[in-house]
C-alpha cells in the first residue's frame, strides 16, 4: 500500500493520468544515420543525444549550421530514421510509430518552420489552411469555423483574415499563421525550429511574445531550436547546446548564457550579436584572445 495518506494524494483529482508523471518527452541515446549516397558511409547526424521536455516547458536548443538541430525536432516528429535509442512521449515509446498511429499523434505534437514563405500552401485560403487538420479529424464545419475564429484572435490576426491568401500577408503574419495552425487541435509539444530566424528584429520579438503568452495560456511546451542565442536567452527555461551532434551543455537558460562551461557554447556566446558598438568590440576582443589561446594550446598539445 501507498505511504501517502489518503488525503494528499486526493489533492492529485481522480483522474490524474499516469502518463503526465515523468517528463512530456524524453529522448535517451539517440543516433541518427542518414544513408551514404553511392557506397559512401552513412552519415551520422545525431551521436547519441539525450535530453528531456517537461509539461509547459521551453527547452531552448542552440548550436550552429548543421549541429544537427533540425535532425532532432524531425526525430521527434517521426521524419528522421532513428537507428539508435529512444524517443517517449507520455510515457510512451514513439521511435517507431506506424503511420496512423504517427498521425494520430498529430493532436500532441505540431511544428512550426522557419519559413513562413513555404510553410503555408498558397492556393489555399487561411480559413481553409487552420480548418483543415480539425476537419480530418471528424470536427464538425460549423466547429471548425468558431475554433478558426478563436485561433486568429489568440494570435491577434483580424476575423477578416480568413477569406485571404498566404501571400496577402507579411513574413510575420504568415509566421502567425503558421503558429495558429500548429496550435488548432491543442498539442502538448511545439517543435520550433528556427521560428523567428526569417524575421525582421521587430517582428522577431512579436513572435517570441506571442509564444510565451500563448505559453502562459495553454501550458504547451515548446522545442525552440535557434542557432540564435540572444533569442534563446529570452525564450528557453533551460537550454541544450549542440555540436557537431551531440548536446554538449544543458542548463538553466541563466547559467548557460551567463556561465558557460564549455568552451563551443563560450564562442558561441561571443559570436552572438550584441547591439552596443562598444560591446561589439569587447566580444571581438574576446574572441581573439580565446582563439589565441586555443591555437596555443592545440601547439603545446602537438609538440
Ligand atoms: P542544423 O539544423 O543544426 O543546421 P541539420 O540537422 O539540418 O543541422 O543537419 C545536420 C547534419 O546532417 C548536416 O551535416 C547535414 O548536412 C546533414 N543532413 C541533414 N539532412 C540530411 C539528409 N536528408 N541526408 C543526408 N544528410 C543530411
Ligand atoms: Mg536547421
Amino acid at each position: 500500500m501507498s505511504a501517502v495518506p489518503a488525503d494528499l494524494t486526493r489533492h492529485h483529482g481522480p483522474d490524474k493520468d499516469p502518463a503526465d508523471e515523468g517528463p512530456l518527452l524524453s529522448v535517451d541515446g539517440l543516433v541518427v544515420e542518414y544513408p551514404g549516397k553511392r557506397r559512401k558511409e552513412p552519415f551520422r547526424a545525431l551521436k547519441g543525444v539525450s535530453l528531456t521536455i517537461g509539461a509547459g516547458e521551453t527547452l531552448g536548443l542552440v548550436g550552429e549550421s548543421g549541429s544537427g538541430k533540425t535532425t532532432l525536432g524531425r526525430a521527434i516528429l517521426g521524419l528522421a530514421p532513428v537507428t539508435h535509442g529512444t524517443i517517449t512521449f507520455r510515457g510512451r515509446g514513439i521511435s517507431h510509430l506506424g503511420k496512423r498511429e504517427r498521425r494520430a499523434l498529430g493532436e500532441d505534437i505540431q511544428v512550426v518552420f522557419q519559413d513562413p514563405y513555404t510553410s503555408l500552401n498558397p492556393a489555399l485560403t487561411i480559413d481553409d489552411i487552420l480548418t483543415e487538420p480539425l476537419l480530418v479529424t471528424g470536427v464538425s464545419g460549423r466547429d471548425a469555423r468558431a475554433r478558426v475564429r478563436e485561433l486568429l484572435d489568440q494570435v491577434r490576426l483580424p476575423a477578416d483574415a480568413g477569406a485571404r491568401l498566404p501571400r496577402e500577408f507579411s513574413g510575420g503574419q504568415r509566421q502567425r499563421i503558421a503558429i495558429a495552425r500548429a496550435l488548432s487541435r491543442s498539442p502538448r509539444l511545439i517543435v520550433c525550429d528556427e521560428p523567428v530566424s526569417a524575421l525582421d528584429l521587430s517582428n522577431q520579438a512579436r513572435v517570441l511574445d506571442l509564444l510565451v503568452e500563448i505559453q502562459e495560456r495553454t501550458s504547451v511546451a515548446y522545442l525552440f531550436v535557434t542557432h540564435d542565442l540572444s533569442v534563446v536567452r529570452h525564450i528557453s527555461h533551460r537550454v541544450a547546446v549542440m555540436y557537431h551532434g551531440e548536446i554538449v551543455e544543458t542548463g538553466t537558460a541563466a547559467s548557460v548564457t551567463g556561465q558557460p562551461q564549455h568552451p563551443y557554447t563560450q564562442r558561441l556566446l561571443l559570436a552572438a550579436p550584441v547591439p552596443h558598438p562598444a560591446r561589439q568590440a569587447e566580444r571581438r576582443a574576446a574572441r581573439r584572445e580565446l582563439t589565441a589561446r586555443e591555437s596555443a594550446s592545440m601547439k603545446a598539445g602537438s609538440a
